[in-house]
């Protein structure tokens, strides 16, 4: 599996020229945090899909992953990720929910300490976490939950994204924000228009919401019981 991938390297579409063009088009599109293009201009996001996909990862557009999910469209990824990096709260430990593919919290994992990701889908699960071993990341934790229970052991959180999207957001990843920190969500119905959302944490009991742009995600889907 490690040769095949490896082989891809050499079509081309992969290389170096084309995600250095993927991070030309961010910064049209108004990317700006230096450390976090560094680490999407150096990141092989094809390793994230399936083969028959690869020559199209580097496009601005979400592609499928398997098992009815997508790995969202590198402006989504790159917005989010700053959005998450442009807290005022130092961000040591963070939290994903959806691991997907592991290309987001890939990203994370360069870029902070401790990296936390929930997936419910245990092939998508172990897939990531199998890729994630092989790229040498030591400071992902994956684990197979419900995250729209958060990681409640590992709490409080410096930070939290949510690949996914909720009707309305979850009462336990609030609660699981540390004071100051915020999360970072796409909220919405299937079929209706979403948007991406910055909640912070101010104190105690009271949390400020930010309207950020409109988006399309698949649903954070929850469990019946836990
Ligand atoms: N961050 C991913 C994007 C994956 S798409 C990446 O970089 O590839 C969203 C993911 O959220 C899917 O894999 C889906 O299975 C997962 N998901 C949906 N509801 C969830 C839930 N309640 N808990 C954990 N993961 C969930």
């Amino acid at each position: 599996m490690a040769l095949s991938r490896l082989a891809i390297e050499g079509i081309g579409m992969t290389s170096q020229r084309t995600r250095d063009r993927m991070i030309l088009r961010l910064r049209e599109q108004g990317i700006q945090n230096e450390a976090l293009l560094a680490v999407m201009r150096k990141l092989p996001r094809h390793l994230f899909m399936d083969q028959a996909l690869a020559t199209r990862s580097y496009e601005d557009t979400a592609l499928p992953i398997g098992h009815g999910q997508t790995i969202s469209q590198p402006y989504i990824v790159a917005r989010m990720t700053e959005l998450l990096l442009a807290s005022e709260h130092p961000l040591e430990k963070v939290l994903e929910v959806g691991t997907g593919s592991g290309y987001q919290a890939a990203i994370l994992g360069k870029l902070i300490a401790k990296v936390y990701s929930v997936e419910r889908i245990q092939a998508l699960h172990k897939q990531a976490r199998a890729l994630l071993d092989e790229l040498a990341y030591r400071n992902i934790r994956t684990s197979l939950s419900d995250g729209s229970w958060g990681l409640a052991y590992e709490a409080p959180f410096d930070g939290i994204i949510v690949t996914a999207a909720p009707a309305e957001i979850p009462q336990a990843l609030l609660e699981q924000l540390a004071v100051g920190a915020r999360l970072i969500i796409p909220t919405g119905k299937q079929g209706e228009v979403q948007v991406l959302k910055v909640v912070t944490r101010t104190n105690e009991t009271d949390y400020q919401e930010q309207v950020i742009e409109s988006v399309q995600f698949v649903p954070l889907v929850r469990s019946e019981r836990l």
